[in-house]
């Protein structure tokens, strides 16, 4: 095969990480049918960070909806991983996505009856993809990295927005999952914590390799991503490259806070996957 000298960009050919073809979302509601998605294609490469903006309305959340399983295509395909996200059983969504991807919300959706630690434990007592021993301990490593091991026994409500979100954002990579997506996750927060959690999200795509895709309202942050699809009445109308996939040190923050880093915790378990359910 001719290598192509394509690959690093998402216009490329090469093997997409979300692949969405002729994506068509139709809502059935008592006036009839609405068209939400209008016949959206789409490849998103390992490693970009994607925002999402548009209107209210314009579809960013079922877009969204429809790289996560969470809701399904009327017609076309969703591909993830290589995988047909939008032929899998509801069994096998749960714990693909559980495995797979993590799911950060705007208003955090932490159990508020669980402390911080055992929030983020939860998806990998679900997906048994670490070993039992070893999940506290990864846990309590991915609240360092995000800045917050020193609340990790306080319920979520003792804690600031800002820090609960850190502590979502914590339980999306419990399991390592290769793609992160947030809707709206910094729409909560004031402006100062939104590019706090920016920058961890930045870190996650420069230094562990992630893959995210991320809607926001906020142009400012918008416009620091690598690439942002402009959503109008269920249509991408702009596929804007910001030309910005590599950040200076700086920009990663010189403190070091919440700093991704390999460790033995960020390797995969050898365990293999048990077929329980990832419902997270
Ligand atoms: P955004 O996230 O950009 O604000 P959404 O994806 O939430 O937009 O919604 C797009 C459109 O689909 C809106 O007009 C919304 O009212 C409609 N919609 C979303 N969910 C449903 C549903 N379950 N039934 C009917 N219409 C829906
Ligand atoms: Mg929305």
């Amino acid at each position: 095969m001719v290598a192509n000298l394509d690959t690093l960009t998402h216009s490329s050919n090469g093997h997409a990480l979300i692949e969405l073809r002729d994506v068509v979302k139709t809502y059935e509601t008592g006036a009839g049918g609405v068209t939400v998605i209008e016949k959206i294609s789409l490849r998103v490469q390992p490693g970009e960070f994607v925002g999402v903006v548009g209107p209210s309305g314009s579809g960013k959340s079922t877009l969204l909806n429809m790289i996560t399983g969470i809701d399904r295509p009327t017609e076309g395909q969703v591909l993830v991983g290589g995988e047909a996200v939008h032929e899998m059983s509801e069994n096998q969504l749960a714990r693909w996505r559980g495995r797979h991807v993590g799911v950060i919300f705007q208003f955090f959706q932490l159990l508020p009856t669980l402390t911080v630690l055992e929030n983020v434990v939860l998806p990998m007592d679900f997906c048994n993809v670490y070993h039992r021993k070893e999940r506290k301990g990864r846990a309590m490593h991915l609240l360092e990295q995000v800045g917050i091991a020193e609340q990790a026994h306080k319920l979520p409500s003792a804690l600031s927005g800002g820090q609960q979100q850190r502590a979502a954002i914590a339980r999306a990579l419990a399991n390592d999952p290769a793609l992160v997506v947030g809707d709206e996750p910094t729409g909560n927060l004031d402006t100062g914590t939104a590019d706090e959690v920016f920058r961890l999200f930045r870190r996650l795509v420069e230094q562990e390799r992630k893959t995210l895709v991320v809607v926001t309202h906020d142009r400012e942050l918008s416009g620091r991503m690598g690439r942002v699809l402009h959503l109008l009445d269920g249509r991408i109308h702009l596929d804007q490259d910001n030309g910005k996939r590599t950040w200076t040190r700086q920009e990663l923050g010189g403190d070091g806070r919440g700093e991704i880093r390999n460790t033995q915790h960020g390797i995969r378990s050898p365990h293999p996957v048990s077929p329980g359910l990832c419902p997270l």
